[in-house]
């Protein structure tokens, strides 16, 4: 027991560590491309294999791959509920491939809107054209594009599938994808759309490309289908004989197809180029078994179309009854399609049909029904109008907001630079102001010291920087007031500098100006606090001594007459001055106590020079 379950653990190990060994199955990548390739020319072998494919690989992004080409089948058989099935069973995964959402995307929707729903369609194509970067993944938004443009040229809304069909183009030429198919597609839509509108000349151009290429990629379902197309503009061209010629190629390539649908598409070609050749006993005997054909195949607009067109060519020839017969046909069939334009025509026909069978009540309400529908595409239109106006109002609104924005911007950007501007002004003028006062202070500073040099020069001798004659007389004169005020004694000198003369011719006049400024340093440094002296002139200086007596004036001036010859200037020797002194109370007028002072000082030379004396002695 124990060694049968150790046996049967280590078979489960080996399994397991197998599987994750084995090969992950996958299918070669030209039998993708040929897939591709039967999922638009043979259907049923292209759903068959895929199918088979599907079961065959692993790879998750092959799956995909696969189901799309398989969608494309599903849809071209109109198996619309299968194409329903298929997407949803995908749905969840597609989210991470936005490439397959696309395609498979612009699929579903595709069968969304051929089982009735194009509003739900239309949703779905535009939630894919927001959702996913069309930039990033091109060749599946042009697929989306081109979903979208036959649902509005289904619609009516010709020029918004003219524009899409143009961008899907574009997007697939971008994309470097070869898809003849889907190339083809586009420009077959676009002459859809052409012929709609009724510019035949385009639509012929447009078809005879999807025709080149329909033969060039061999594609016979699509040769046949443009055939077909080319024909029914030739009628258009009133050029019924080239017409009839084109669908009787389109039907020999669908006989030789098996595609029922096809020769039901030539069939009305060929018997609408009778019915405009008049023709219409042929024309409606052409289309005998077609509805039967689209009823089986389900195709709605062929079974529609083949009714109203017989319904129209039967009251051409007066068959009323077999006529409203065929026309009730086809309302059930555009009920189902809901398609507005269809319908206004059916009731058209309908009203006639009913009023030449004397039916008068059921043609005016056929009648109304007409013009109900007719309104209704009125409406699409006015609704399309509206919306296209309001979303240009949206525009100049945003771009009259933008003006706005960018005015009120450019306002306060100036407000801003004005700002600036005074600061800066406030600015220059606060720091003019400022250098204004540094350079009034300065110039007031400059001329108070000007003035104060001025004075300074006014009162002193510029040599011995002593007060001048004129100082010191002004001096002596106050001095003699005061002192004849107070009746206090001062005392003036008068100092000659000895043999001056000699030391200037001795040693030279710059020697002597030396000589003058010691002299008068040492006459100051002598100077009490009180006391002043100046330079008369030349060699010869006054001394005043206020609140002195004559003997204590004598101490003073020989302690000066001390100092002098105590100078000794270098190179020079010995220096001596001669004093005359003399005491006063201010009682003798101020040239006479000179004059008295000045014998002093003649007497002090005759005397031998160096020394002092008193006036009167
Ligand atoms: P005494 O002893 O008799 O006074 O003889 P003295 O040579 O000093 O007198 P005198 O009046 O003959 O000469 C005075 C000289 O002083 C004449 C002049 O050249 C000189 N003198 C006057 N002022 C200045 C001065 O500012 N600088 C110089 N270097 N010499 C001056
Ligand atoms: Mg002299
Ligand atoms: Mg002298």
């Amino acid at each position: 027991m124990t060694h049968s379950t150790t046996t049967l653990k280590w078979l489960l190990t080996a399994l397991l560590i197998g599987s994750l060994f084995a090969p992950v199955r996958a299918i070669a990548p030209d039998k993708l491309v040929a897939l591709k390739r039967l999922s638009t020319t043979n259907r049923t072998t292209a759903l068959l294999l895929s199918t088979r494919y599907l079961k065959d690989t692993d790879n998750r992004q092959q799956r995909l791959q696969i189901s799309e080409y398989r969608c494309t089948a599903l849809l071209g058989l109109n198996r619309y509920a299968d194409v329903q099935q298929l997407y949803r069973q995908y749905e969840d995964e597609l989210a991470r491939f936005p490439h397959h959402q696309l395609a498979l995307g612009a699929c579903y929707a595709s069968a969304v809107d051929r089982l009735g729903h194009n509003e739900r369609a239309i949703k779905l194509l535009k939630q894919l054209h927001k959702a996913v970067d069309g930039e990033a993944n091109p060749y599946g938004m042009s697929m989306v594009l081109v979903a979208l443009s036959s649902i509005q040229s289904y619609q009516g809304l010709y020029v918004d599938a003219l524009e899409n069909l143009n961008s899907g183009l574009s997007l697939y030429e971008r994309s470097g994808v070869t898809d003849l198919h889907h190339e083809l597609h586009i420009y077959n839509a676009m002459a859809n759309t052409y012929k709609y509108i009724g510019n035949m000349a385009l639509a012929s151009e447009n078809y005879q490309q999807a025709l080149l290429l329909a033969r060039e990629h061999k594609d016979r379902l699509s040769e046949l289908t443009v055939l077909n197309n080319l024909a029914s503009v030739s009628i258009d061209q009133d050029d019924f004989d080239k017409a009839i010629g084109l669908a009787s190629e389109s039907k020999r390539i669908a006989i030789e197809l098996g595609d029922a649908a096809g020769v039901g598409y030539a069939k009305i070609a060929i018997a609408t180029a009778f019915a405009h050749q008049g023709k219409y006993q042929l024309a409606i005997s052409t289309l005998d078994k077609v509805a039967a054909t689209f009823h089986r195949l389900k195709e709605v607009d062929g079974c529609a179309t083949v009714h109203l067109k017989r319904a129209t060519w039967l009251t051409q020839l007066h068959q009323y009854q077999p006529a409203l017969t065929e026309a009730l046909e086809a309302e059930s069939h555009y009920r189902q399609s809901n398609s507005h334009i269809g319908l206004s025509r059916i009731y058209n026909v309908l009203a006639d049909v009913y009023r030449h069978l004397g039916m008068l009540e059921m043609a005016l309400q056929a009648q109304d029904k007409k013009i109900e529908h007719l309104q209704v595409i009125f409406e699409q239109d006015v609704q399309r109008e509206i919306a296209k106006n309001q979303l240009e109002l949206q525009q100049s609104l945003e771009r009259k907001k933008n003006e706005i924005l960018n005015y009120k911007y450019q306002v306060s950007q100036a407000v801003i630079d004005k700002t600036q501007a005074e600061n800066q002004l406030n600015q220059i003028v606060s720091w003019f102001a400022v250098t204004l006062a540094i350079l009034v202070s300065l110039m007031w500073f400059r001329s108070y010291s000007f003035s104060n040099k001025l004075r300074h020069s006014a009162y002193h001798d510029p040599l011995t920087q002593l007060p001048n004659r004129r100082s010191i007389m002004e001096q002596l004169t106050k001095l003699a007031a005061l002192s004849a005020r107070h009746q206090r004694s001062f005392v003036v000198a008068m100092l000659d500098i000895d043999h001056f003369k000699k030391i200037n011719d001795t040693h030279g006049h710059l020697q002597g100006d030396a000589v003058l400024k010691l002299i008068a340093d040492a006459l100051s440094n002598q100077m009490r606090s009180e006391d002043s002296c100046g330079r008369l002139g030349g060699e010869e200086f006054l001394i005043l001594l206020p609140e002195t007596s004559a003997s204590q004036g004598k101490v003073v001036l020989e302690r000066v007459r001390h100092a002098i010859e105590q100078l000794q200037p270098e190179g020079i020797g010995q220096v001596t001055a001669s004093i005359g002194y003399g005491e006063s109370r201010g009682e003798l007028p101020i040239d006479k106590l000179l004059s008295e002072v000045d014998v002093a000082l003649y007497q002090a030379k005759a005397l031998g020079r160096n020394c002092s004396v008193r006036v009167g002695r």
